[in-house]
């Protein structure tokens, strides 16, 4: 099961456990994605779509052996947008995902985030670095949600024996990305390829490190075949400014875009790096793709993408 399935990363999840020969039930409610993710797998055998909210308990409808829950807004937009709905799918959606584990002695996978490190005061981020977190400011809602789920996933592993691993994944892109999504790499990408000014929040010089979503995925297997618990750190660990990742899609996509300087986010980490030691260590696993392909690659699915709205 891949909660949260039609998503950005949950529909590439979807994608490779299907060309890997694993059967596949996809769970969501389309809160921030819509079933377009996953159209070319509808007709595939092994594949099946639930469309269904986790924070209602799940129907019985066979059992698993590895959940892969995935199901929450993540795009600092969407989450600022649908506060209470990200607090539930972190509490109410993981309970629900993390019983169901329970019951069916399944391998649970958590997507947690680089953001249950806040604003890092120790960079790069190890999993043994506690964070840096504002618990009442508007990126709460997600942290707090992810922090809570981390914390539930604990006690379901020391308290009911379940199988459990914690997956901490930083900043991934790619294509079926939204892009109006509000994250960087698709709004830049869609406005460097329109020519419109690449909106650099702040100064520009806070930095992220950009994992391609294959990468991300590969990394999120090798989790649920390992029995792992984590925390561990899933991650690119080439870190670069806002600003210089502006220059290199303004260069890759050939545009005339000018940067355009807006406000700067609230609480907005200004350094984001994985420390990937554990994961490498532990999972044998590496992020493989560059930026200079990964950016290629979804360059031209953003492009396609363009050229299929201007012919309908
Ligand atoms: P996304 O918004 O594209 O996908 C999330 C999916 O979850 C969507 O399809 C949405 O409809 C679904 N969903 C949300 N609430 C739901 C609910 N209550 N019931 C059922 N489905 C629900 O985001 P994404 O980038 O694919 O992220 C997937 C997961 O990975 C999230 O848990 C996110 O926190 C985590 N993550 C992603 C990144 C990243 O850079 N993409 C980084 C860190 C963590
Ligand atoms: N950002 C930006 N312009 C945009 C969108 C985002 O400069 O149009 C910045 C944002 O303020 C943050 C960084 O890019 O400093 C990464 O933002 P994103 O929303 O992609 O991810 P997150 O903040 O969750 O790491």
């Amino acid at each position: 099961m891949v909660t949260g399935g039609c998503g950005f990363v949950g529909s590439h999840l979807c994608e490779q456990l299907l060309a890997a020969g694993t059967d596949v039930v996809a769970v969501d409610n389309f809160a921030t994605s819509t079933p377009e993710n996953v159209a070319g797998l509808l007709h595939r055998p092994g594949f099946e779509l639930l469309q269904h909210d986790v924070t209602e308990p799940l129907p019985d409808i066979g059992s698993f052996d590895v959940i892969y829950h995935l199901a929450s807004a993540a795009s600092p937009p969407d989450y600022l947008r649908l506060p209470i709905e990200t607090l539930r799918a972190g509490s109410l959606g993981t309970t629900n995902a993390l019983e169901l584990a329970e019951r069916d002695h399944a391998r649970f996978v958590l997507a947690s985030t680089s953001e249950v490190y806040g604003d890092p005061a120790v960079h790069p981020q190890p999993e043994s670095y506690w964070g840096n977190v504002n618990s009442v400011g508007p990126r709460s809602v997600y942290d707090e949600a992810k922090r809570y789920a981390e914390a539930l996933t604990m006690a379901y592993r020391r308290e009911r024996g379940v199988d459990t691993g914690i997956a901490r994944i930083f900043n991934t892109y790619g294509p079926r990305m939204r892009a109006d999504d509000g994250r960087v790499v698709p709004t830049f990408i869609a406005r460097a390829l329109a020519n419109a000014p690449l909106t650099v929040a702040g100064t520009g010089e806070q930095t992220r490190s950009l994992c391609y979503v294959e990468d991300t995925v590969l990394g999120l297997r090798a989790l649920a075949g390992s029995d792992h618990p984590g925390p561990i750190n899933i991650g690119n660990p080439h870190e670069l400014s806002v600003r210089a990742l502006a220059e290199e899609i303004r260069i890759a996509t050939d545009s005339s875009s000018t940067l355009e300087y807006i406000e700067e986010a609230v609480d907005d980490p200004k350094r984001r790096c994985p420390d990937i030691s554990l994961a490498q260590r532990e999972l044998g696993w590496q992020p493989m793709i560059t930026r200079t392909e990964g950016l290629r690659r979804t360059i031209e699915w953003f492009a396609r993408q363009r050229c299929v709205a201007r012919t309908v």
